[in-house]
């Protein structure tokens, strides 16, 4: 059945996730497969381990892979892609927290645009494990290709493919995940994702409490509840704050968090 791993997994009762039509996912499917003016995305995601999910439509769903490292524009890195379920349509517009359960953690849409196979047969190249593509993103152009290693971590054989950008004028040595590690929705950031929700929620049991994730965690949550705070300080201050009454509350916010405004300064010169 179409999407039937990507909805073993969740419990929509308790993830903003969109739950995908199937029914809808299998008309999709049916229709001639389209080969341009397809739709992809990469989504950050901060679960137990910081990764990005690339995804590509096809047939009706998105065909994805977790990237641990991100996307890299050198043509000469390559990166592991891991193999996951496909995903619903809908989910390619997600941003959001996930309170708990499978991949509990923020969701940050990171790109989205359009892409372009290079080969008359997805199918055949899928099969065969070797996927090359043109990307029309924000972020990510140009030529890349998909291929799948023999082995893999935790003998995760078949599931483990390479990310590898074709030399082209989109590579480089530019980290880009570095450079633009904003969202293309909210042009937000983790920590902005998640003060629009309940940042309390991970005030302890965190979705990873050690390690790179944890600590990540750990600056993200501090970091949306202070900005919770600072906006229900504006809000309560009058019911329509003035232009003067904001400029007020912003100012308590930049003697307050020096650094996180300094660090928001510096998000909004660069994107
Ligand atoms: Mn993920």
């Amino acid at each position: 059945m179409v999407l039937e791993k990507y909805k073993q997994k969740r419990n929509f009762d308790s993830t903003p996730e969109p739950a995908g039509d199937v029914t809808l996912a299998t008309t999709r499917a049916k229709k001639r497969a389209r080969t341009d003016g397809l739709f992809f995305c990469v989504q950050k995601h901060l679960a137990s381990h910081l990764h990005y999910d690339l995804r590509l439509e096809y047939k009706g769903v998105l065909l994805s892979w977790a990237v641990p490292k991100g996307p890299s524009l050198d043509a000469r890195t390559k990166r592991l892609a891991m193999h996951v379920e496909d995903h619903p349509i809908e989910y390619g517009d997600f941003e959001g927290v996930i309170p708990s359960g499978y991949g509990a953690g923020i969701v940050m849409l990171w790109d989205r645009g359009t892409w372009t196979p290079e080969v008359d047969d997805v199918d055949a190249a899928l099969k065969k494990g070797d996927l090359k593509f043109t990307l029309e993103g924000y972020k990510l152009k140009g030529s890349w290709v998909l291929v799948r290693t023999r082995g893999g971590p935790g003998g995760d054989a078949g599931r483990s493919w390479l990310l590898i950008k074709h030399r082209d004028d989109w590579a480089g040595d530019v980290n880009i995940t570095e450079f633009a590690p904003l969202s293309v929705k909210s042009s937000g950031d983790f920590a902005d994702i998640l003060s629009k929700g309940r940042p309390e929620i991970w005030i302890s049991h965190r979705p990873a409490q050690g390690g790179e994730a944890g600590a990540m965690f750990q600056r993200i949550v501090e970091r949306a509840l202070e900005m919770r705070d600072a906006t229900k300080t504006t809000t309560t201050t009058k019911t329509a704050p003035t232009t003067k009454a904001r400029k007020a509350a912003s100012t308590t916010k930049v003697t307050k968090t020096p650094k996180a405004t300094a660090k928001a300064t510096r998000r909004k010169r660069s994107s």
